[in-house]
Parts: C-alpha cells; sequence; structure tokens
C-alpha cells in the first residue's frame, strides 16, 4: 500500500546504516534505527487510539524523538500539528479547540497546564521531554519496531501547520502529502543536495523552515544532518567544520557575523548557505560575502505554500531579493484592490499557484474562500515587485501597508533610507492612528551601540528624498525590536504600544 510522503522520505531508511543524525553530544543515529524508532513510535501512537485522519498535537523540545514522531504520525495516517514551544498552555488551549486534536503531546515541565487544556478539550496527554524521557517515551519502548504503514494518497493531509501568527490568529494550514513532497524535491534540485550532504540544523521543528524545508530536503536526498537542539552560537562554531551546508533564519547570520571568531577560514569548505522566513538586510547579504566569500542563497515561503521563489544555486543570487519563482510555481503580482496582474515592475500583491500551494485552512471555510482563489492563486498577503529578469523583492506585508492622508505608502521604502544613517542598526516603520490622517507614520529605531541620533537629524536625511506624506510623524529610539522565534518582526505589537501616540 502506498503512502506517498512516507514511502519517499521514510521508507529508504530502512536501507541506510551511515548516520542520519549527529547530535549535540556528538551522538549518532543510523537511518535504519531512526526508522525503528519512527515504528515503535507508530505503534505508540496507534496504541493511543489514534486512527487514519485523526490529529495529534505536539509540543515539545526539538529532539530526534521528537522528528520522528513526524515520521511516525505519516506512517499511520495521522495528521501531525507541531507547535511553538513557546506558546503557554492558554494558547495551546486555542490550537486544540480549533483542531480538535485526539492527543496531545507535552513537555513534562509543563503537564500541569498542559493536562487540564488538553482534558477540557477532550484529549489525552502524553509526555516527550527534550532528553528523550516522558510517558510517551514509555509506552513506545514496549512497542514492536515493525509496523503497517498506513496507504495515504497524494490529496490526503500530512500536517496541519499554523501560520506564525504575525499579523493576527494562526491559521491552521491544511498541507498534503503532495504539497510537501513536491516542494521537497523541487528545492532537493535546485540546491543540489546529494547523499554527501551534511545540514547543520539549529532551525526548531514546529515551522515549515526547520521541518519541511530542512528535514524533508535531507531526507529526500539521503543526506545526513547535524541536528542542534536551537540556535547557540557555539555549538553552531563548533559544528559548521562538519557540515556543508547550513539553513538559517536572518538572526542566525547576523549573530554569526558578531562573533569574531567566525572566520572564512571555519567556513572554506561549505557548499551553501540558505537564508530565509524573514527579510535579510542587502548589508548582511554583503558583510557576509565580505567576511565569508560566500553568497548566501535567500528564498522566500510561507506556512500555506511551502517554498515559492529562490535565488539561483548556480548564477546571481542577488541582495534583497528572494529570487524568481521555483520550478513548478506560477507566481504573479496583482492589484490588491481589483486583483487584476499588474505589469513586472509595479509592486503588489504577490499570488502563487502550483502543487505546493496548500489545500485550505482548517474550520475557516470563509478566510478560505477569501485567500485562495478558484483558480488555485494564493493570495499571499505580501506585498512585492518582480523585475526584468524574474527575481522577486518583497516590499512588505499588505497588512502593513500604511494609508496616510488617503496616500498608500510602503514601510520597506522608509526603512532602507532610514538604515543607511551610519548611526542606525535596524527600523521598523508602521502606521499608527491619527486624528487628521487617518494613520500616521512612525519610525521605531534601533540605534547602533554607542549612537544616539537625534530625531530631527534623521528627519533631515530624509528629507531630500522622500514625498512629505511618506515622511515619519515620530521617531522612537528603542533597544531592540519584538521578534519572534524565526526572527520576524512583531509589527502588530508595536502598533500596538504605540497606538495612543497621536490621541
Ligand atoms: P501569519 O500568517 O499568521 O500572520 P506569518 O505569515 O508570519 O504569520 P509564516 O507562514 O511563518 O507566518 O511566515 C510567512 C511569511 O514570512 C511570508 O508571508 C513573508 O511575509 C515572510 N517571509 C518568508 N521568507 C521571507 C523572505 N525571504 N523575505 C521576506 N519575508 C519573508
Ligand atoms: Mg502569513
Amino acid at each position: 500500500m502506498a503512502n506517498i510522503l512516507y514511502d519517499a522520505l521514510f521508507a529508504p531508511l530502512a536501507a541506510r546504516e551511515n548516520t542520519l543524525i549527529t547530535t549535540a553530544d556528538g551522538g549518532t543515529i543510523s537511518g535504519a534505527a531512526f526508522l525503528a524508532l519512527v515504528h515503535r513510535q507508530a505503534n505508540a501512537l496507534r496504541a493511543l487510539g489514534l486512527r487514519p485522519g485523526d490529529r495529534l498535537a505536539l509540543q515539545v523540545a526539538k529532539s530526534p524523538e521528537a522528528l520522528a514522531l513526524y515520521g511516525a504520525a505519516l506512517a499511520a495516517g495521522v495528521v501531525v500539528l507541531p507547535l511553538n514551544t513557546a506558546y503557554t498552555p492558554a494558547e495551546v488551549a486555542y490550537f486544540l479547540g480549533d483542531c480538535g486534536a485526539a492527543v496531545l503531546v507535552g513537555d513534562a515541565a509543563a503537564a500541569e497546564g498542559l493536562a487540564a487544556v488538553a482534558a477540557d478539550h477532550g484529549a489525552r496527554f502524553v509526555t516527550l521531554n527534550g532528553d528523550g524521557s516522558g510517558s510517551f517515551s514509555d509506552l513506545v519502548a514496549s512497542q514492536s519496531a515493525a509496523f503497517s504503514v498506513v496507504s495515504r494518497g497524494g490529496t490526503d493531509l500530512a500536517a496541519l501547520l499554523y501560520t506564525s501568527g504575525t499579523t493576527g490568529r494562526s491559521k491552521g494550514a491544511m498541507l498534503s502529502h503532495d504539497n510537501l513532497l513536491s516542494n521537497a524535491e523541487v528545492l532537493r534540485e535546485h540546491w543540489r543536495f546529494t547523499s554527501g550532504d551534511v545540514l547543520l540544523h539549529a532551525l526548531p521543528i514546529f515551522h515549515t523552515h526547520g521541518l519541511f524545508v530542512a528535514s524533508n530536503v535531507v531526507l529526500s536526498a539521503g543526506a545526513s544532518m547535524i541536528f542542534l537542539p536551537g540556535f547557540s552560537l557555539p555549538q553552531v562554531l563548533r559544528f559548521l567544520p562538519q557540515a556543508s551546508v547550513m539553513m538559517g533564519v536572518p538572526t542566525f547570520y547576523t549573530r554569526l557575523l558578531d562573533a569574531p571568531e567566525f572566520t572564512r577560514d571555519l567556513v572554506a569548505h561549505m557548499r551553501l548557505f540558505v537564508s530565509g522566513s524573514a527579510p535579510l538586510l542587502a548589508e548582511t547579504h554583503i558583510a557576509f560575502e565580505e567576511r565569508t566569500g560566500h553568497r548566501i542563497l535567500e528564498r522566500y515561503g510561507m506556512t500555506e505554500t511551502n517554498m515559492n521563489t529562490s535565488n539561483p544555486y548556480e548564477g546571481a543570487r542577488r541582495a534583497g531579493t528572494v529570487g524568481p519563482a521555483l520550478p513548478g510555481v506560477e507566481l504573479r503580482i496583482t492589484d490588491p484592490a481589483s486583483g487584476e496582474q499588474l505589469p513586472d515592475g509595479t509592486p503588489g500583491m504577490i499570488e502563487v499557484r502550483g502543487p505546493n500551494v496548500f489545500k485550505g485552512y482548517w474550520n475557516m471555510p470563509e478566510k478560505t474562500r477569501e485567500e485562495l482563489r478558484e483558480n488555485g492563486f494564493f493570495i499571499t498577503g505580501d506585498i512585492g515587485v518582480i523585475d526584468d529578469q524574474g527575481y522577486v523583492s518583497i516590499v512588505g506585508r499588505a497588512k502593513d501597508l500604511i494609508i496616510s492622508g488617503g496616500y498608500n505608502i510602503y514601510p520597506k521604502e522608509i526603512e532602507l533610507l532610514l538604515d543607511e544613517a551610519p548611526e542606525v542598526l535596524e527600523t521598523a516603520v508602521i502606521g499608527v492612528p491619527h486624528p487628521d490622517f487617518g494613520e500616521a507614520v512612525v519610525a521605531v529605531i534601533v540605534p547602533k551601540p554607542g549612537q544616539s541620533p537625534t530625531e530631527s537629524a534623521l528627519l533631515a536625511g530624509l528629507q531630500s528624498q522622500l514625498a512629505r506624506f511618506k515622511q515619519p510623524k515620530a521617531i522612537i529610539l528603542r533597544d531592540e525590536l519584538p521578534r519572534n522565534t524565526m526572527g520576524k518582526v512583531q509589527k502588530n505589537l508595536l502598533r500596538a504600544e504605540y497606538a495612543e501616540l497621536f490621541r
């Protein structure tokens, strides 16, 4: 019986006696041993009463056992639903209520809160801790390593992955076996992954980047990975010499650049550095190349669609762009109001269509209708522009668009100009309510260490470059910008904090 994703990614591990995973303590797990764990866990899921199509919610620390659970769920035909480890039990309650999961796996340290939340929603609660221990592992230990894999077709759901909640309440994206497999194969080819590759994996596995982009590509290529619990600078510096590829969010790369031990020699042997999940500043791209000789390959994607665009492996990797659409993915720019396609060079709504695009939002038929067109194009909510060579640049999110005095203002344009000031480290430009203009442009600025730029000097620098209506009505200095675990700036928090500025 066929099981599309399991057959492609996990079944081949049976024949692999070589290392699949190296852990932070230097331990190794072969492909075959990992698959045996997957099968034991799949039997344990069955023993817990999970049936094909049921949802399994996970809020567990990153570990080989946690990754194996993804494989176990696939084998058992269970829809896996990984949750951010930062969520509180009250937040987990929302997801359980939304998805109707039959089982919640969580950390023993949070057992009190999570067990109560699970009970409220009629879900069973078992534990899996970061060190691999827990009541679930106890159950797994007594199971057989033989498992009869459940049949699953291409359109069956593999995962229910919730969006990061950057622009509002997280939505559950229904991802099918075909969605995930098609993207894994495209990325493997596009980034030239082979069985000889060793990926340095320091990303979380509750998000599309670490779970699907990183892990699926490694599995699809028969490659191996150094599986770190998270991004720890000393650990990353220690393991880089053993890796051939690293995938990261932009903050990984800025943190590496801040470390004097991060040298050209340390990474001379590396084949590829990939960045995504949040915009990589052109200046980081340039500084990285100056330091290491490597040009970071930036790509663009999201929970609902997997990856849509990527800079090329061979050919120009352009700083500040996310590259052309991937093979098999159609990308077009439309007028956000009318939905009409716009000519290249004009910024507008990014829409994508392809085998990577999800099946809709769980339990949200209206939202699905609003964002997923009948012709298959998904309205991403990101504003972008395509140049004459097909390269896409992300201008910002439609929800971050500022409308001041009736004019549309894209924050990115102002942010890029402010970032050029020598005293400025980074900037977030937001719109806040204003009695006369509807919204007013506010620039939130993080100065470089030891710098204290003045509002008037920063504004003076903008005067000759920006129309008056785009110039900030206030500049606020802060020590840092609020970011989530994927390095995304949380503008909604900034908007809430400064909502009363002009009222
Ligand atoms: P929500 O949809 O709940 O508001 P979210 O969109 O942040 O949250 P994700 O699916 O994790 O949730 O993130 C996808 C978004 O991340 C994209 O829509 C885009 O805005 C941003 N993104 C991803 N890669 C890049 C990139 N290379 N450059 C700029 N932005 C990126
Ligand atoms: Mg989104």
